[in-house]
């Protein structure tokens, strides 16, 4: 198949989980028909650069998340700027907003998340007001915004603060408010949001925590709690983001708070596989059943799911939540769940917090400057080791943990561990 009547695999997305399908299905099956079916009308990008594009750290062609030749050397083609707007699991075919049927063999559903936009008193009202989840949005928010600006964000976790970054130096000032009474909520504990709300003052953003806005008047947003007024001329809605299920669940699939998915990256329906932000799965720390909802996640889980769809039966049990941010001159690292013991050193400048328990390290917070000084390891250094460590649950008495929790070094690891490490080399 490969034509009009149909594709081998069909792939709804076009982002990491995506691209992670492709490769997973292109490592087993190097001939079989691909079609990505896409409404974002561009070629794929890394998404969480948006806000480096509107600093001016990339552009539109480094942004690119793989190479421009990426749809012809995969044997790919596309179908950009349509929505799938139906999935017929019984007769295997997907429908699309300009009218089409698609049959497919095996269907690759990565949809992301949408941005969740509460409702507010008065916000119907208000003209300038933007979501900051994908290059449409950024170019338009960039459109919007001058040196005049005074910018409301609603919302101070990873995507309120990343927009922030990526328009402090081209407005006049940046607010936000937050119910939470910190920043990065989902992310970071009390003292490590506070070290970075700290950073982020120190740049001149304003904060209310802890509150929300009880109505708009026009340019005018009246907080809940406080009864302050802010003046804005720009808004930005950055509260939240739902799992984008529809397509699934309407067809009758298994879904929770996200697409229902096994360790081999499949749906309860036949056929039809599901990955990244649209999906759920389980932690390998906690076992919990969540949304992991982060760039590397995504591709793992299409990977998995492309070697699964090209036939051959691999299971991928080793997700957990993590994130890489750089903010404000700060690089913050973090993994896994923070339960447990905690081994925790502060220097003020590099923070380090280590969650352990029944001989496993579970998680990590670490934060230091992105630019240490001469000779200063920061406290990120290497990091990518305790994650494997996480990943792998391997067990703390097989390597010296005194040695790895103030500087993570092979140096620490058994011979056979330092293999398990390295994939057999060592
Ligand atoms: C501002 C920002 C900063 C971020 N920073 C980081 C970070 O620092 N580190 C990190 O790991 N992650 C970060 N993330 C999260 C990361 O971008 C996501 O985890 C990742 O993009 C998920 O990939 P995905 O393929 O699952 O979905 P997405 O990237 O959301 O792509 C889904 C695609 O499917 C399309 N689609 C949806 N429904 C349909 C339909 N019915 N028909 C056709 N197409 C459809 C969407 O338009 C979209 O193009 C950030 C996200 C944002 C928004």
């Amino acid at each position: 198949m490969g034509n009009n009547s149909g594709y081998k695999y069909v792939i709804i997305g076009n982002s990491a989980a995506a691209v992670g399908t492709v490769e997973g299905i292109r490592r087993i099956d190097t001939a079989g028909s691909i079609l990505i079916i896409s409404d974002e009308p561009h070629h794929t990008y890394g998404r969480p650069l948006i806000s480096y594009l509107l600093l001016g750290k990339t552009d539109r062609q480094r942004m690119k998340y793989r190479p421009d030749d990426f749809y012809e050397k995969n044997g790919v083609t596309t179908k950009l700027g349509v929505a799938v707007t139906k999935i017929n699991p019984d007769e295997h075919t997907v429908e699309t907003a300009d009218g089409e049927t698609i049959a497919y063999e095996k269907l690759m559903v990565s949809t992301g998340s949408n941005p969740f936009v509460p409702p507010m008193d008065g916000l119907d009202a208000v003209a300038n007001k933007f979501t900051f989840q994908n290059l449409d949005s950024a170019l338009a928010l960039g459109e919007a915004i001058t040196s005049e600006s005074d910018v409301l964000i609603i919302g101070a976790g990873l995507i309120g603060l990343k927009c922030a970054e990526g328009i402090i130096d081209r407005v006049r000032s940046v607010t936000f408010v937050d119910m939470a009474p910190k920043v990065l909520p989902s992310i970071l504990e009390d003292d490590a949001a506070a070290i970075i709300k700290a950073q982020l003052e120190a740049v001149g953003i304003n904060f209310y925590l802890g509150d929300s806005v009880g109505s708009f008047d026009g340019n005018v947003a009246t907080l809940k709690n406080g009864g302050e007024k802010l003046t804005f001329d720009v808004l930005v809605l950055a509260v939240g983001v739902r799992p984008s299920i529809a397509l699934v669940k309407d067809a009758g699939g298994a879904c929770g708070r996200a697409i229902t998915v096994d360790s081999r990256s499949a749906t309860s329906l036949p056929d039809v596989y599901a990955a990244g932000d649209c999906t759920e799965s389980r932690d390998a720390v906690t076992g919990d059943t969540k949304v992991m909802a982060i760039l590397p996640n995504a591709y793992l889980q299409g990977e998995t799911a492309g070697i699964n769809m090209a036939g051959v039966n691999y299971a991928f049990e080793k997700l957990i939540p993590c994130n890489a941010i750089g903010f404000f001159g700060k690089h913050i690292l973090s993994a896994g769940s923070y339960t447990g013991d905690v081994y925790f050193t502060n220097d003020g400048t590099n923070y380090r917090k280590l969650f352990y328990s029944d001989n496993r390290l579970n998680g990590f917070i670490l934060i230091g400057d992105k630019h240490p000084k001469d000779g200063e390891i920061p406290a990120y250094d290497r990091a990518g080791i305790y994650t494997r460590i996480i990943r792998e649950r391997i067990p703390l008495d097989s390597l010296d943990f005194e040695l790895i929790r103030d500087r993570p070094g092979l140096a620490a690891f058994s011979r056979a561990a330092r293999g398990e490490l390295l994939g057999g080399e060592q």
